[in-house]
């Protein structure tokens, strides 16, 4: 499995840096983004260090998608939003600030006013910490 001494989010897969974790399998790891624009905002990512699309391979990209999919599935039963974005951001151009690809699992509400170029405002640890127990309950 490749991985980048110095990538953020191959910490976080590592178990060196703390993460409000959802699943985990052989090949990808979700967890909360701790920035979030909404209530339930996760991460899904690769084990795999990739910097962006570009450079995932497929396997690993499928493998990505699938577990989007089942914590997509999870969020709308634990929170039953509105509607739900993926959201996956390549280059600086596209707003990437960790350049490890990921995808944003972004719950909707009709009202939230959310603009996809969103600002990065530091959330409520206990609160993301009892999102993240609801989406793990509801998740297959
Ligand atoms: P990007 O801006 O690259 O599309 O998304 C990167 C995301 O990673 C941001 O939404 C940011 O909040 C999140 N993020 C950055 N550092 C950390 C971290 O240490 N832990 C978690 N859980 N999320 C992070
Ligand atoms: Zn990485």
């Amino acid at each position: 499995m490749t991985r980048d001494p110095d990538c953020i989010f191959c910490k976080i897969v590592a178990g060196e840096i703390p993460s409000f974790k959802l699943y985990e399998d052989a090949d990808t790891f979700a967890f909360m983004d701790i920035n979030p624009v909404n209530d339930g905002h996760a991460l899904v990512i690769p084990k795999e260090h990739a910097e962006s699309l570009y450079a995932t391979s497929g396997s690993a990209l499928a493998a990505t998608v699938l577990t989007a999919k089942r914590v997509a599935v999870a969020v709308d039963r634990a929170l039953a939003p509105s509607g739900l974005n993926l959201v996956q951001a390549n280059g600086p151009g596209a707003a990437q600030s960790v350049m490890h690809v990921h995808v944003h699992v972004v719950p909707r509400r009709f009202d939230d006013a959310t603009l996809l170029n969103w600002r990065l405002e530091p959330g409520d640890m206990d609160a993301i910490a009892a999102t993240a127990e609801r989406i793990r309950v509801a998740m297959d």
